[in-house]
């Protein structure tokens, strides 16, 4: 097991420290690094995660397969963190669980959760969470796929694109205009299954670290008004609510990928012998590994410090995105660093530090990516300052 000492820190209560070493040891038997077919692969994640009973962390409500009545933020850090140091696939697809459901574990129907979530929670069912669209990514009130209410159901019209588990998915939680009101107050959230008629995967998008994704297209797409999660016009809340919860696990993930670099880079650099010596001998080389470390650790802070609040039931609007700025964009340095550190072997196709350095670039765009995360630590900071007593604690 690797260094795993911030397991010791007081944001963790001692189920979670068993949790890390549980799964950790779990990863180690059931997680290869074979890369074939991503979509294969995937769905044999997915269902092995839920064997193992770690899916159950991704959804909330035990009475629906959850571990717990709400998602613990802790866990699925903790969960991310520790997939991401054995296999960027395999975290992909716990977090997909996740994200995919998140609406539903936090809004939908008892009956919604009855149909759906047990069977997210034993990898029996695949989740997808399409908000994205062509013309709406980071200004997601600019959406246009629409839901046209018609009687008892709502048509969808409309592309959304960049879903992950798009073309394996069995349901999808998508976020359309249907124009209660201008902007975002005017978009409500469904529940669509992958064989409604009318939706239709339109493009498989290739990625630099392949995992499932897609384009998806709605043409005339009937779904119940019993699909849609809360109320007409609440599908943007819903959405933020969803990425709140798991924005912080972004940054989870960032660690265990930077973790992994730096374990790496440290075997490479006690090995490989030079100038009479090995790499390590040199203090160039140190120097890297020190900032490496001290990179890690400083965004580890941030993410447990911001997953430990949220589950105290505190707003981390402002340190959610500290975490994933921090983490995001010093896991690219960390492991920017360690494939200087292996050479040429760094940038050699599926050497481990290679792949690290695909799996971390989409993390710095996606669930807000890191301007928008400066943006909303420079709104709440000026928020304090303009109403400096009523925004404390
Ligand atoms: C691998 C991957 C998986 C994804 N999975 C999903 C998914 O499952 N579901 C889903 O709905 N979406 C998903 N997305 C989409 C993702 O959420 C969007 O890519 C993201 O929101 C950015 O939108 P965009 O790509 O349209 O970039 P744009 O919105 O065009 O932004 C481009 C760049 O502009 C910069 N920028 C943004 N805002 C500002 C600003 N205010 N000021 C200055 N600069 C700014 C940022 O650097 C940003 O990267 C995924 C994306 C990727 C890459």
């Amino acid at each position: 097991m690797a260094d795993v000492r911030y397991l010791d820190w007081p944001f963790f209560e001692d189920r979670h420290r068993s949790l890390a070493r549980n799964l950790d040891a779990w990863a180690t038997q059931n997680i290869s690094d074979d890369h074939g077919d991503v979509d294969a692969q995937c769905k044999l994640l997915v269902r092995s995660l839920g064997q193992g009973g770690w899916l159950r962390h991704a959804v909330g409500g035990s009475a629906y397969g959850g571990a717990a009545e709400q998602i613990d933020t802790r866990a699925i850090c903790l969960i991310r963190e520790t997939l991401a140091r054995h296999s960027g696939l395999a975290d992909f697809a716990f977090a997909m669980q996740g994200l995919g459901s998140g609406a539903i574990s936090l809004d939908g129907t008892a009956a919604q959760k009855e149909r759906y979530l047990p069977r997210v929670a034993h990898g029996e069912a695949i989740s997808a969470f399409a908000l994205s669209e062509p013309e709406a990514g980071s200004d997601v009130a600019a959406m246009a796929c629409a839901a046209r209410i018609d009687g008892d159901h709502a048509v969808l019209d409309g592309e959304k694109t960049w879903i992950s588990n798009g073309g394996i998915a069995d349901f999808y939680v998508v976020f359309a205009r249907s124009g209660e009101a201008p902007g975002s107050r005017g978009i409500s959230a469904f529940i669509v299954d992958a064989d409604t008629a009318g939706l239709e995967i339109a493009e498989r998008i290739d990625v630099i670290a392949p995992h499932p994704l897609a384009r998806l297209r709605f043409t005339n797409c009937r779904v119940s008004l019993s699909q849609r999660i809360g109320a007409a016009g609440e599908g943007f809340k819903v959405a933020m609510r969803t990425l709140d919860v798991f924005r912080t696990s972004v940054a989870a993930a960032s660690l265990g990928f930077a973790r992994r670099a730096l374990d790496e880079a440290l075997q490479r650099a006690t090995t490989r012998k030079m100038f009479n010596g090995v790499l390590a001998d040199f203090q160039l080389t140190q120097a890297k590994l020190a900032t490496m470390a001290t990179t890690i650790d400083s965004a580890a802070l941030l993410t447990y410090r911001a997953a430990w609040q949220r589950d105290q039931g505190r707003n981390v609007t402002r340190e959610a995105a500290m975490a994933k700025l921090a983490a995001t964009e010093g896991a690219q340095q960390v492991i920017d660093a360690a494939v200087q550190i292996w050479g040429g072997m760094g940038v050699q196709s599926d050497q481990p530090v290679e792949r690290l350095y695909r799996e971390i670039r989409a993390l710095r765009i996606y669930e807000g990516a890191s301007e928008v995360q400066q943006l909303i630590i420079a709104r709440e900071l000026l928020k304090d300052v303009r109403a400096p007593s009523s925004n404390k604690g």
